[in-house]
């Protein structure tokens, strides 16, 4: 088991600074225009996958470091040059983390590859599971799948929304209803193939931030997919379907653990994407405060200046060791006995909320324009409190986690 330590080893230092220099060369000088064509920043990740930044096995990597600070280091860097452009790189991960925990190896060895493409022809890939009327209520998703036995296929109805990639994909993995007496525990995971027909982009969101990222409606008609497309394979469903019936007589308590284990150790990757956008706000503002002078003298000289930079400072340095934290403990297996996954996300979205409004204050009417970046980041940093669950969903988590009560 790896050893606890407040530091960044020799190797991770290097795999930091190189991210760095990857997010302040190539990501930070093409935010501006991606966030104002609102369109996905292709040139940018083929260039992130020839440097090797965008492909499984840089993920992988990093996600199988011991110490757990692989991937919240990755998210940092990358979203402290801009969020839009690096969730366009990380939204694959999304659908290829969706195989890697429920599909079988073969599986991930077919369908991973695909998501990403190659330099020379990057792809990318989606993972569906909102829907108009089940967003926080998960429970709610009625896109539904339908076995075909005679044919080995199933049949997916429905209509997802909030797709991240959703309709640009290669590879599309969908959640649907395969029983719907069983609420959440009656879900199931699919394959869409590259030009599977039915298959359908709705309508393309045109968003407050994250604008370089696409979000979009995938609508889903009578799309067939072979029964080899199940995540996980039609047994295992069918073994998992039996014991949630059993379990939903007698409580049904374990299942309800075991899924809110997987989530937990998730989110704290957004909270990093969230420190990695504070940060940049931050920086920002204490250049700005140093150099812009006000009254015959610098306006960080005043303590209403200083005060809120020393502030923004300790709640972002206070996020990331929450997240550090919780990654730390899904990576060496300890138990999420107080929500600490998402205590992490929860802190570090409002953390990024509230720094980006003050780096704001911070510029004056230089920071409320566009040829400064903190307004983007600020609009950015709206979306962090809202997916992987809102911060009011990581509060009832918690809530619930401390108390044992069924709070609603
Ligand atoms: C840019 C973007 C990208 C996204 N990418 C993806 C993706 O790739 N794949 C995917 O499947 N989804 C994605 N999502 C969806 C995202 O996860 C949902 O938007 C999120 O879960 C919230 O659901 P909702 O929007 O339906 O809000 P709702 O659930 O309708 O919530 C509305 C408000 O009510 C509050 N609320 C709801 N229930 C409770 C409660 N019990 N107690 C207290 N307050 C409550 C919420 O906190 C929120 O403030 C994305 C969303 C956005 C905006």
């Amino acid at each position: 088991m790896a050893e606890f330590t407040m530091e960044l080893n020799d190797e991770q230092k290097e795999v930091r600074d190189w991210l760095h220099g990857f997010a302040a060369d190539v990501i930070r000088p093409a935010a501006a225009e991606w966030d104002e064509r609102e369109e996905t920043p292709w040139p940018v990740i083929q260039e992130a996958a020839k440097l090797g930044i965008y492909s499984l096995d840089f993920y992988a990597q990093q996600f199988f470091d011991p110490t757990g600070l692989g991937i919240p280091m990755t998210m940092e860097e990358l979203f402290w040059g801009d969020a839009g452009i690096a969730l366009s790189i990380v939204g694959t991960g999304l659908a290829a983390v969706g195989v890697l925990a429920n599909g079988t190896e073969e599986q991930i060895g077919t369908w991973v590859p695909q998501m990403y493409g190659d330099a020379n022809d990057v792809k990318v890939a989606a993972f569906c599971s909102s829907e108009p009327d089940a967003g926080s209520d998960v429970a709610a998703m009625r896109t539904r799948a339908v076995y075909d036995e005679a044919k080995d296929e199933w049949v997916l109805n429905g209509t997802k929304t909030w797709a991240t990639n959703g309709g640009i994909a290669s590879v599309h993995v969908v959640v649907a209803v395969v029983d719907p007496e069983l609420g959440s525990k009656g879900h199931a995971s699919f394959i869409v193939p590259p030009n599977t027909p039915g298959l359908a982009q709705g309508q393309k969101f045109k968003k407050h931030g994250i604008r370089a990222s696409h979000t979009a409606e995938v609508v889903l008609e009578n799309v067939r997919v072979p029964g080899h497309c199940l995540l996980g394979g039609k047994e295992k469903l069918d073994e998992r379907l039996a014991r949630a019936r059993e379990r939903a007589k007698s409580g049904g308590e374990r299942v309800k653990n075991a899924a809110m284990a997987t989530f937990e150790a998730s989110r704290p990757a957004v909270g990093a994407m969230a420190v990695g956008t504070a940060r940049a706000a931050y920086e920002e503002a204490l250049e700005y405060a140093k150099t812009r002078s006000q009254f015959g003298r610098p306006i960080i000289d005043n303590q209403g200046v200083a005060f809120q930079l020393a502030d923004m400072r300790t709640q972002i340095d206070a996020a990331r060791l929450l997240v550090w934290r919780a990654s730390w403990m899904a990576t060496t297996g300890k138990k999420f006995e107080n929500a600490e996954g998402s205590m992490s996300k929860l802190y570090a979205s409002e953390t990024a909320k509230k720094v980006t409004g003050q780096a704001i204050q911070i510029l004056g009417g230089n920071g409320f324009t566009r040829e400064y970046p903190v307004e983007r980041m600020h609009r950015d940093a709206a979306i962090y409190t809202i997916f992987e669950g809102t911060s009011e969903i990581q509060r009832l988590v918690i809530a619930r986690t401390l108390s044992g009560m069924p709070i609603r």
